[in-house]
């Protein structure tokens, strides 16, 4: 494990921009402005910008994941993808949110359910304005706004941006939804008792993630190779090797290698695969695209999972241990090869 440097250096956003944003590490993941208790930072384009003055005061620092990764130069074996309470596959037996969803829609079904029973007042998600490819964090405080935010998006999105609506709208019980970085500098933010932003959650939902894209580079290449209007998409999808683009003209598909020049820098980096930092981590690897594979991490969790289960709002199968590795095979396989393919972010030169 590398040191942090020994040399007097200011915690500051000079600091953060030299050792994460310029070399290409950041993931546009939106915690450093989320926890900056002067607003001097705002992401513009999904680069964090300084826009006022800093007070040196390392906030941003202390929880970003990359910077957090490039001083603990963490390992990353292969064959684990972390905690596991519980397993489960299956899917939402409401159909109407099944019809919606990416998958088998047991993310939204576990956001509504929470809110319904009172167990959340809101839920940090991602929706769109103008298309699918232009992710839009939002609190919701309602069902109806959880469930025009189901459907996964593609393209970086600054999801930790929106912590700070927690504390602006009095609410106390929300679920965070993210990829695995923003699981992980959420976590980093809850350790550190950094509260800038002075949020408080209830639960961080993960989901799988191989990688995002750039969004002006992402629709560049999609409209050019596949001559599809970006505004119409209904649904996108990245499965066995390809990306599936649905607009009510049908389905048209492009392979992810061909897409290579728009994935994201940062995520060049990313070790997590299956939202290790999350209380309950969710994917479709391994189990058809209608259907979700579930990892419970930890109490809160299984908490959430079984007010649904207790409902009997979920057509699931509790996996026993012993058939774990089976369940889990083509999970740890994807695993396995996005540490193989990315690298480590390098530790930070101390001279
Ligand atoms: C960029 C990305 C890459 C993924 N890669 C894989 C993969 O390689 N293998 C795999 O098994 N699964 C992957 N997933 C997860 C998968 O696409 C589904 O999100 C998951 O199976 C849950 O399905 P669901 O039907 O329960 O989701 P839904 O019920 O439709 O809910 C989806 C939730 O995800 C949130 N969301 C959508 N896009 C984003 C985003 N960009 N950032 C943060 N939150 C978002 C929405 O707000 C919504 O709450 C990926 C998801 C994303 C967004
Ligand atoms: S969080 Fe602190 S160190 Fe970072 S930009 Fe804001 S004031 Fe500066
Ligand atoms: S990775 Fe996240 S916390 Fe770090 S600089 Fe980028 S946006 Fe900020
Ligand atoms: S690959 Fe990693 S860094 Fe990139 S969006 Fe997914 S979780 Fe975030």
């Amino acid at each position: 494990m590398s040191e942090e440097p020994t040399r007097k250096r200011r915690r500051n956003f000079a600091m953060l921009n030299r050792e994460v944003i310029k070399p290409g590490y950041c993931v546009s993941c939106g915690g450093c402005e989320a926890v900056c208790p002067v607003y001097a930072i705002s992401m513009e384009q999904l680069v964090p910008k300084l826009v006022s003055g800093c007070i040196n005061c390392g906030a941003c620092i202390d929880i970003c994941l990359r910077y957090k990764q490039r001083v603990e130069q963490p390992e990353y074996p292969q064959n684990e993808i972390g905690e596991i309470l519980e397993l489960y596959t299956g899917r939402t037996k409401l159909e109407d949110i099944h019809a919606r969803s990416q998958n088998g829609g047991i993310v939204t079904t576990l956001l509504v359910t929470a809110m319904k029973k009172n167990e959340i007042d809101g839920a940090i998600v991602t929706t769109h304005v103008s298309d699918l490819l232009g992710p839009v964090p939002t609190l919701a405080l309602n069902e109806l706004e959880i469930l025009k935010a189901a459907k996964s998006k593609y393209t970086l999105n600054p999801v930790l941006t929106k912590l700070p609506s927690i504390k602006l709208s009095h609410k106390s019980k929300v679920a965070v939804v993210g990829l695995p970085c923003h699981n992980e500098t959420l976590s980093n933010i809850i350790e550190k008792k950094n509260l800038g932003a002075d949020f408080r959650h209830k639960y961080t939902i993960g989901l799988f993630c191989m990688s995002s894209y750039e969004p002006t580079a992402f629709r560049d290449i999609i409209s050019q190779n596949l001559g599809l209007s970006i505004a119409n998409l209904t649904k996108t999808d990245c499965a066995r090797g390809k990306f599936f683009f649905e607009s009510p003209d049908g389905v048209t598909d492009i392979k992810i290698k061909e897409c290579g020049g728009a994935k994201a820098k940062g995520c060049k980096y990313c070790m997590d695969f299956a939202a290790e930092f999350a209380d309950i981590s969710i994917g479709n690897i391994g189990v058809g695209d209608d259907s979700n594979i579930i990892i419970v991490r930890n109490k809160e969790g299984k908490e959430l999972l079984e007010l649904a289960i207790k409902d009997n709002l979920l057509d699931v199968e509790k996996i026993p241990e012993e058939k774990w590795p089976e369940k889990l095979a083509a999970a740890i396989k994807l695993s396995n090869s996005k540490r193989k393919g990315n690298e480590s972010v390098p530790p930070i030169e101390t001279k």
